[in-house]
């Protein structure tokens, strides 16, 4: 999928400036015409303009007078379309049959190649009464002029410009080509990379909801199979099936969180915030748990810290958190939490004495659907989900969080908020 898309994209961008090359190669082979061309076209016009004023009337020898530049040629165009050479001489190089082929010209500025050599040529209107040149006892009545110079230097320049041109398109296509494929390469590695990641949430995803789905319907066909059983003998079943619902539609609430969160959909909603009453809140939640397990609580947040923040979000922190601690760590032993300001910053530790992280596993604790130990995480309910939601919500907060762990010994979270502004 991603090589297709490589491909395209490659395709696309060497298109795409192929057609800028082409355009300003040719805006440039265009400039340095006009450019090559112009002086002669503006000598070739005064030139013709000084023939008018000097010949009102048309006589043999008359375009000698005056010459300001000597590479341009002025001849007479008859009404029968004869060109008539005016100079005493004839022009090397400008045979009667080239003259004849160049007349058809037009009004327009013209470059023509005859025989050997490159003309850049035009006709002029020349309208005087009695135009009548008589030449070898032949009477011509002038029509036109015809200005004419060899252009033969200006025009194997522009070969050659235009050869540097498309020799240049050429190696910088190429370029432009192994370029683009590369920088397309890399482009892609981050979409590659957050498309596979993207595809493993959904794997994960599913195969975490097909197991209480599979716990679920297996339970109720063994209701089915014994049809007059009481309630009471199948409690257990039943029960079986409630936790797995229960299970299932945490699952699914905490997958629409981080979908919602992915898409940018969840809003923080800033206000003041007293933190020691959102811990304390959590810490009362938990107590009955904490009680029944045997493990002693310990919160130390002496100070009253206020600070903006989204509530919910942070209640939602800590109730992760806890609920980790609790879950990770056996009976009599410890959990504490304290809570210090730092400048402008407050930091946050939920410590306990539980069965801690091994080394290993600690760098993915964050990753989503990470589990250390699957099979034991499954049984305590966890999902591996927990972390990467305290993850968002603390980011979301501009904060940071991370964790120290020794595997035997214990775990300890620290997660560090603004105090201020968000
Ligand atoms: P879960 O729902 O499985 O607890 P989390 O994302 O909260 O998912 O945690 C990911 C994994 O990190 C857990 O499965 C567990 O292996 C490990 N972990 C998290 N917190 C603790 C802790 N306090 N003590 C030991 N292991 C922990």
């Amino acid at each position: 999928m991603f090589q297709k898309t490589l491909r395209k994209l490659t395709v696309l961008n060497s298109i795409v400036f192929l057609l800028i090359f082409i355009v300003f190669g040719g805006m440039l082979y265009g400039y340095i015409a006009r450019q090559l061309f112009d002086d002669i076209d503006e000598s070739m016009e005064e030139k013709v303009e000084a023939f008018r004023l000097v010949n009102g009337r048309p006589r043999l020898g008359a375009a000698q007078t005056p010459l300001f530049d000597s590479r341009i040629l002025i001849f007479l165009l008859d009404i029968e379309g004869n060109v008539i050479n005016p100079y005493p001489f004839p022009i090397e190089g400008i045979s009667p049959e080239i003259l004849t082929s160049l007349a058809d010209g037009g009004g327009e500025w013209q470059t023509k190649k005859i025989q050997d050599h490159a003309y850049r040529l035009r006709t002029f209107p020349y309208s005087y009464q009695d135009n009548i040149l008589v030449k070898e006892a032949k009477e011509y009545r002038i029509k036109e002029l015809l200005g004419v110079s060899i252009v033969d230097f200006e025009v194997t320049m522009l070969h050659r410009f235009l050869l540097v041109i498309v020799t240049g398109q050429i190696i910088g296509m190429t370029a432009i080509i192994l370029a683009g494929y590369f920088l397309a390469r890399r482009a892609l590695i981050p979409i590659q990379a957050a498309w596979e990641k993207q595809y493993q949430f959904v794997a994960d995803a599913s195969h975490e909801l097909r197991t209480p789905l599979t716990v679920i319907k297996s339970n109720a066909e063994l209701l089915l199979r014994y049809p007059k059983h009481t309630i009471e003998l199948e409690t257990i079943r039943i029960r079986n099936v409630i936790r797995e619902t229960i299970r299932m539609s945490k699952l699914v609430s905490t997958l629409l969180t981080l979908a919602r969160a992915d898409a940018d959909e969840i809003e923080i909603q800033a206000g003041p915030v007293i933190l020691n009453e959102v811990i304390q809140n959590v810490v009362e939640q938990f107590e009955p748990l904490v009680q029944m397990q045997g493990i002693e609580l310990k919160v130390e947040c002496s100070e009253v810290i206020s600070l903006v923040a989204d509530k919910e979000r942070l209640q939602q922190l800590f109730v992760i958190l806890m609920d980790n601690a609790i879950k990770y760590t056996s009976e009599f032993g410890c959990i504490s939490i304290s809570c210090r300001k730092q400048s402008s910053q407050v930091l946050i530790k939920v410590i306990d004495t539980g069965i801690g992280i091994e080394p290993k596993d600690l760098p993915y604790v964050f990753n989503r659907f990470f589990r250390a130990d699957k099979v034991r995480t499954r049984e305590k309910g966890g999902v591996g989900l927990g972390l990467a939601i305290a993850q968002w919500i603390v980011e979301k907060h501009n904060g940071k969080i991370w964790i120290k762990s020794e595997s035997g010994i214990g775990t300890e979270v620290y997660v560090s908020l603004p105090i201020e502004k968000l």
